[in-house]
C-alpha cells in the first residue's frame, strides 16, 4: 500500500508539545513507509484562524526537521465541500435543524436531569415544510446535521486495537453552521477521501469524532482509512499539560528555552512507547525503529527535565560543522572545532558556549586562595614551551606534582580555579591549548 498521511493543525494557536508529538509520530511512520506527507491547515473557522499561527506552525515543523510533500488549506476548498454537502442533502444524510443554542442547552439539561444521555433528539428530522417555513419567516437560519445510521461502528485502531461504538450513543454531528460555513468534521473526511489518506493519526480526544467520521467516510466513499489514536500526554505531575514546558509552543522551546530540535524529536518519538527514550542526533534510527504497536494506551508523562537532559546529551554528540553557523550568529565566529570539542561536554544548552568562550577570551577573575598563591606561581614557572596541544597539560602537571609534592584535589583545584575562575568546567588538558601561554601565565600569577 502506498501510504499517505496528513497532519492537520488548526491555525488557532501555535504548535505546542502535544500537537508536535502527533506531527513527529505521523512523520516518522510516513518516512518509514516511504509515504506521502500532507500538511493540511484546518482553517474553516475563519474567525479564530490566524495567518501568524499558520506561519508559526510551518516554522515549527521545519525547525523540527519535519518536511511535507504537499500543503492544503481548507479555506480554499469550500466549493468542493459544498458540492459534497449538496449531494448529502439530496441523499437525506444531512438535515436542517432550527434550534438556537439556548434551546439546545435546555434540551441537554432536561435529558441530564432525567438521567438520559444528552444526545440530540433529532427534532429537526421530523419538521414539516410548513414548520420550517415558519422558522424561516421568523428569521431563523438552519444549521445542518449529519444523520448517523444504525449500523454498528467498528475499526481496528493501530494503537487502541478494536474499537466499537453504538451509533445511538452519538449525537448527529453538526456539519454546517447557520452562516453556511462547513465545520471540521465533514471537511476533514472529504479531504481525507480526496487526498487519498490511508492513515489518520491524531490524538485520542478525537476517538468519538472518528466514530461519526466512519459513517461519513462510508456515505461519501464507501470505505474508511486506518486510524491511530495517540494517548494524550500529561505533565510530570500527571495533570493536564498546562504548566511549564508542556504548554510552551515549539517557537518558545526554540527561542526562549534555546533547545535543540532533536531533543524534542527524540522525546516525542518515544514518549509513551516501549522503546527507551534516548538522545538522537539524527532521525534515521527513529524512523527505523518506529512501530505503532509499541505505543501504549496509557497517558505518558511529559517531563521537561527529561527534555533538558536529552538536550545536553545531544549537544555533547554534536559535530562542530552542525553548529558552526549558529555559533556565528551568536557572535562566536572565531570559535573553531578544537574549542567546540573542548567545551561541548559542558553544555546544557547551546547558549552556554558563549559563557565558555568568555571564560577563555574574556576578563576572568582568577580565584587563588592565599594558601595556594606560592603554588600557582611555582606552577607557572614550570609551564612547558609552546606550541601546546592536548598532551601539554599532562607533561606539565606531572612536573608540578613532583616539584610541589601536591596531589589529587589540592593539586588540580587551585589550578582550575586560577585558570577559569570556577570550580567546574571543561577538561583542563583541552582548555590549556585554548588559553595559550600568555593567559595561562597571567592567570596563575594573578
Ligand atoms: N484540526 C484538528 C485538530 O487540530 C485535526 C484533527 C485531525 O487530525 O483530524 O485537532
Amino acid at each position: 500500500m502506498f501510504v499517505k498521511v496528513r497532519f492537520a493543525p488548526s491555525p488557532t494557536g501555535f504548535l505546542h508539545a502535544g500537537n508536535a508529538r502527533t506531527a513527529v509520530i505521523t512523520w516518522l511512520f510516513c518516512r518509514q513507509q516511504n509515504g506521502h506527507f500532507l500538511l493540511r491547515i484546518d482553517d474553516t473557522d475563519r474567525e479564530r484562524s490566524r495567518d501568524e499561527c499558520e506561519i508559526a506552525i510551518e516554522e515549527g515543523l521545519t525547525w523540527l526537521g519535519l518536511n511535507w510533500d504537499q500543503k492544503e488549506n481548507q479555506k480554499f476548498r469550500l466549493e468542493r465541500y459544498n458540492t459534497v454537502i449538496e449531494k448529502l442533502k439530496a441523499d437525506g444524510r444531512i438535515y436542517a435543524c432550527y434550534e438556537t443554542p439556548e434551546e439546545l442547552g435546555l434540551k441537554r439539561k432536561t435529558q441530564l436531569n432525567r438521567g438520559v444521555p444528552p444526545t440530540y433528539d433529532r427534532a429537526g428530522l421530523s419538521l414539516t415544510d410548513e414548520q420550517k417555513a415558519k422558522y424561516e419567516e421568523q428569521g431563523r437560519k438552519p444549521h445542518w446535521r449529519f444523520k448517523m445510521d444504525e449500523e454498528a461502528i467498528e475499526w481496528d485502531d493501530l494503537i487502541r486495537g478494536p474499537v466499537k461504538f453504538n451509533p445511538s450513543d452519538l449525537s448527529d454531528p453538526v456539519v454546517l453552521r447557520e452562516d453556511g460555513t462547513p465545520l471540521y468534521h465533514l471537511c476533514s473526511v472529504i479531504d481525507d477521501v480526496d487526498f487519498e489518506i490511508t492513515h489518520v493519526v491524531r490524538g485520542e480526544d478525537h476517538v468519538s469524532n472518528t466514530a461519526t467520521h466512519v459513517q461519513m467516510f462510508k456515505a461519501i466513499h464507501g470505505q474508511f482509512p486506518h486510524f491511530a489514536h495517540l494517548s494524550l500526554i500529561a505533565d510530570a505531575e500527571g495533570g493536564k499539560l498546562s504548566k511549564r514546558m508542556g504548554s510552551l509552543s515549539i517557537r518558545d522551546i526554540q527561542n526562549k528555552e534555546g533547545l535543540e530540535p532533536m531533543s524534542v524529536v527524540s522525546l516525542m518519538a518515544r514518549l509513551g512507547s516501549s522503546d527507551p527514550i534516548e538522545a538522537f542526533t539524527s532521525v534515521e534510527p527513529l524512523i527505523e525503529s518506529f512501530d505503532f504497536s509499541k505505543f501504549s494506551r496509557s497517558t505518558p508523562k511529559f517531563d521537561s527535565e527529561e527534555l533538558l537532559r536529552l538536550n545536553a546529551k545531544i549537544l555533547h554528540a554534536t559535530e562542530f560543522s552542525a553548529v558552526q553557523e549558529r555559533l556565528s550568529e551568536m557572535g562566536l565566529q572565531e570559535m573553531d572545532e578544537a574549542f567546540w570539542n573542548a567545551i561541548r561536554p559542558n553544555l546544557e544548552k547551546l547558549e552556554n558556549a558563549k559563557e565558555w568562550w568568555d571564560m577563555v577570551h574574556g576578563n576572568v577573575t582568577p580565584i587563588i586562595d592565599a594558601e595556594d598563591k606560592d603554588f600557582t606561581a611555582q606552577a607557572s614557572t614550570l609551564l612547558p614551551p609552546a606550541p601546546w596541544d592536548e598532551n601539554t597539560f599532562k607533561t606539565w602537571i606531572d612536573q608540578v606534582k613532583e616539584e610541589s609534592g601536591r596531589k589529587g584535589k589540592t593539586l588540580f583545584m587551585p589550578i582550575r580555579k586560577a585558570l577559569t575562575g570556577m570550580e567546574h568546567g571543561p577538561e583542563l588538558p583541552n582548555l590549556m591549548p585554548l588559553l595559550g601561554e600568555e593567559k595561562t601565565k597571567a592567570r596563575l600569577n594573578a
